[in-house]
């Protein structure tokens, strides 16, 4: 018989659910998230008790695996939960709200809020920067969705109102990506050289060696680093073999790019600029966990549960503002 992901224990029964969950998050041992005491808690036992309750010996107070991650407040089951997480993981270009919606029978709202948080918990902006020494970090920008306040309209002499076409209406954003490694995107105001400054020096190591387009604003941030080579694409230049034997190219960081807008424009119709951050934080994750590193399905949905860990509060300070655009 076929084995189907969806046949594991934890995605189908709450208990497994949670003990998947605990295997993880407390996998140094169970800490109570009240006090900080690890190891010194037991799971309380009773007809009405709620699955996974425990009780701190040392400050008497209960807790779940769930306080402090992206599941604490959430009335959707466990291994629902892991069940978005592995639909989430596992589509190259994502999963829609709807989509989700449709799959696990919850509510248009709830999915929406289901796939915000899972974003949260993909987000890996606060690990290690890129790169390193002998290793190579390409940079570049593209334009993505549009500003909000909507499109820019001119009213050309012929055709009336003629919708701007121009990328000055649409949201840039900066990736840096190790070759062969991960990738960290970052929503940017404009493409100016002290926007870049701050990305590039944020994102990667200046040990590595830098590869980027002849954008001129590149010229003094590549000084920076180890080695700093351009190719000029406004020359149809794409590739060049250097003296060592590498070549510099952009070719990684392009690659990523359509595989972004792919997803944007494939399968996430309304991204708006203000939650754009987000779908990056899903697109980079993905990439920074693919398959050809050696991270399979189940180590990607793994490692986006670890990531659900200590993201609560982040997420309540950027749910206030009131999301636009509701579900899509
Ligand atoms: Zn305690």
């Amino acid at each position: 018989m076929p084995h189907s992901i969806f046949d594991e224990p934890h995605l189908r029964n709450e208990m497994a659910a949670y003990a998947y969950v605990e295997a993880r998050v407390w996998r140094n041992g169970r800490g109570c998230p009240h006090c900080g005491v690890v190891g010194n808690s037991g799971l309380l036992r009773g007809k009405s008790t709620r699955i996974g309750v425990y009780k701190c010996y040392a400050c008497r107070k209960p807790f779940t695996v769930k306080i402090g991650t992206i599941f604490e407040a959430s009335h959707v089951p466990m291994h629902m939960w892991l069940q978005a997480i592995v639909l989430m993981c596992g589509s190259k270009k994502g999963i829609s709200t709807n989509q989700l919606h449709r799959t696990l029978g919850v509510t248009l709202r709830t999915a929406w809020h289901m796939s915000h948080r899972l974003r949260l918990a993909m987000d890996e902006s606060g690990s290690d920067p890129l790169g390193g020494e002998g290793q190579i970090v390409e940079s570049d920008e593209t334009y993505t969705v549009h500003k909000e306040g909507g499109p820019t309209w001119i009213l050309h002499p012929e055709f009336g109102w003629q919708r701007q076409r121009s990328g000055a209406d649409r949201v840039p954003v900066v990736t840096l990506v190790e070759r062969g490694g991960r990738a960290r995107s970052k929503k940017v105001e404009n493409v100016t050289a002290a926007t870049l400054r701050g990305v590039v020096f944020g994102t990667a190591d200046t040990k590595s060696r830098l590869m980027t387009d002849e954008l001129r604003a590149y010229r003094r941030i590549g000084q920076r680093f180890a080695g700093h080579d351009a190719v000029d694409h406004g020359r149809e230049e794409w590739a060049r073999k250097l003296g060592d034997g590498t070549k510099a190219h952009t070719n990684t960081v392009e690659g990523f790019f359509s595989l972004l807008k792919r997803g944007i424009y494939g399968c996430y119709f309304h991204v708006s600029e203000a939650h754009l951050h987000r779908y990056l934080a899903e697109f980079d994750f993905r990439y920074s966990n693919r398959i050809a590193l050696g991270v399979d399905d189940v180590e990607r949905t793994e490692r986006a549960v670890l990531g659900a860990v200590g993201k609560r509060l982040t997420y309540r300070t950027a749910n206030r503002q009131t999301p636009e655009a509701g579900p899509a």
